[in-house]
């Protein structure tokens, strides 16, 4: 066997490393491999595995080529003769992020609507070197480019995660005034045609918007289940209850985009939701009605705080990473943080944010399916990667527990993707998407910053150097 110095793999970067497990990788992906995929063995970490259980330290980890071999104590595990050995003594490992309400776009306001700009070049490596093997993109802008660089990282060519691709936001008219790309659908043409469009051309989840009728949600769920494929959404004129009584998977932003308590809400109308929530109490009946009816009806609600993070006493860019704006964005966040925070300050949205928390925790408590994800749009502040990394912490702010908070952001998504045989947790058999963090994580939920390595597919990548290579890129490329 031979031992080895991360610190010394990490700065020269191995360039023999141009045929990965079952294919070629092209120079832009090496370019960011410190570790190919090979017999490895990760040795003495602190294991986080997913699975929700027990913590386990100084655990060894082989893995060979794309797969898991085996875990087990230290020195449990038999050491190949050719495997390389990285010493993990106060490192600790998780399995790759499954994050579920991810974009390729980047998007901030602009004087009452939304500025959308597509981030090919940099969101998709960006998400990996922040821990996330798979994602889903919860809606698309540009869902064509979205199942290009899909197909350039299944294929070798992109550095990036699994992509669950979903359709362009399905919305009738009503919101395009906040985001004129959207791909609105015009009175009588057919939904039908339009899903299928996108299925044929590879889609393999929908996302629904705030404006549509029943009857178009109804039909909606009819094609898309026919097709084995699950929907989402973020609703407004449709309400919870009344979306998991047509068969509804999954909702977006837990409660927070539920009309379902606004008095005398008009059917197949988008009002404004926000006051009713903020008014309902915790334990209110209906509340936990509702709860109990998402359940049985097994509908997964996706948490996303990372996208509504207040701005008191917080970072200007949620989960640091400041360096990747592009700098005249980042000059206009530093503004509207220190002019939010000295003057309008913002009480009302920190109440609205530990309200959310609770429900978050009463619906797990209630035995409620959720996922996690960002959400890379609303004030701009929610970037790729850096956020992913932020949305742990929040979990641990709002009452989980580490395990419960990394089985939430990785095994809870792979059970939805219906993935979990072979991802979701670190377990012997199954793919290597693991994270290799420089800190004992158990014991301080900010060490989730300080990822050393990504490994996709038994493929490890330098997560700091990714990041350092699209500095001042991002809200442009
Ligand atoms: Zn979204």
């Amino acid at each position: 066997m031979h031992r080895i110095n991360l610190n010394l793999l990490l700065t020269l970067s191995i360039a023999v490393c141009q045929i990965s497990y079952g294919q070629t990788l092209s120079k832009q992906v090496t370019d960011y491999v410190a570790i190919p995929d090979t017999t490895l063995v990760l040795k003495n970490v602190t294991l986080i595995d997913g699975s929700g259980g027990e913590i386990k330290y100084n655990q060894d980890i082989l893995i060979l080529n794309d797969r898991i071999a085996a875990i087990g104590e230290s020195d449990e595990v038999e050491v190949l003769e050719n495997a390389l050995v990285v010493d993990g003594t106060g490192k600790t490992v998780i399995p790759g992020l499954i994050m579920m309400h991810e974009h390729l776009f980047h998007a901030k306001p602009f004087f009452g609507s939304y500025k959308i700009v597509q981030m090919a070049h940099t969101f998709p490596q960006m998400y990996l070197a922040g821990g996330v093997t798979t994602m889903r993109t919860a809606g698309g802008i540009e869902a064509n480019s979205d199942l290009n660089i899909k197909n350039l990282i299944e294929t070798g060519r992109r550095v990036g995660p699994y992509i669950d691709v979903s359709t362009p936001h399905i919305e009738r008219e009503g919101f395009e005034e906040y985001i004129p790309q959207l791909q609105s659908l015009y009175g009588e043409e057919s939904l039908e045609n339009w899903l299928n469009y996108w299925f044929d051309k590879g889609a393999t989840s929908v996302k629904v918007y705030n404006n549509l009728t029943k009857a178009d949600l109804g039909e909606v769920i009819r094609v898309a289940h026919a097709r084995g494929i699950k929907v989402t959404g973020h609703l407004c004129s449709i309400t919870y209850r009344e979306a998991a009584e047509l068969g509804i998977d999954n909702l977006e932003h837990t409660f927070e985009a539920s009309t379902d308590f606004v008095k005398d809400k008009p059917e197949n109308e988008c009002v404004y939701g926000g006051q009713s929530l903020f008014e309902l109490e915790d334990d209110d009946p209906e509340l936990l009605s509702l709860m109990e009816f998402l359940i049985e009806k097994n509908v997964t609600l996706t948490y996303t705080p990372v996208v509504v993070e207040p701005y008191t006493d917080r970072e200007v860019i949620s989960g640091g990473g400041d360096a990747a704006l592009a700098p005249y964005l980042l000059a206009q966040m530093k503004q509207a943080h220190a002019s939010a925070v000295n003057t309008v300050g913002d009480s009302i949205s920190l109440v609205s944010f530990k309200q959310e928390m609770r429900r978050v925790m009463k619906f797990h408590a209630l035995g409620g399916k959720i996922t996690v994800g960002t959400d890379p749009t609303y004030v701009g502040k929610t970037i790729a990667g850096y956020s992913n990394q932020r949305m742990i912490e929040i979990l641990i702010e709002a009452g989980f527990t580490i395990e419960e908070a990394i089985k939430l952001s990785s095994l809870n998504g792979a059970e939805y993707l219906e993935i979990d045989d072979e991802r979701g947790t670190v377990e012997a058999g199954k793919k290597a998407d693991l994270v290799l963090i420089d800190g004992d994580l158990s014991k301080d939920v900010s060490a989730i910053r300080k990822m050393e390595i990504v490994f996709k597919n038994g493929v490890g990548f330098d997560s700091a150097r990714i990041f350092k290579s699209v500095e001042g890129q991002v809200g442009a490329y």
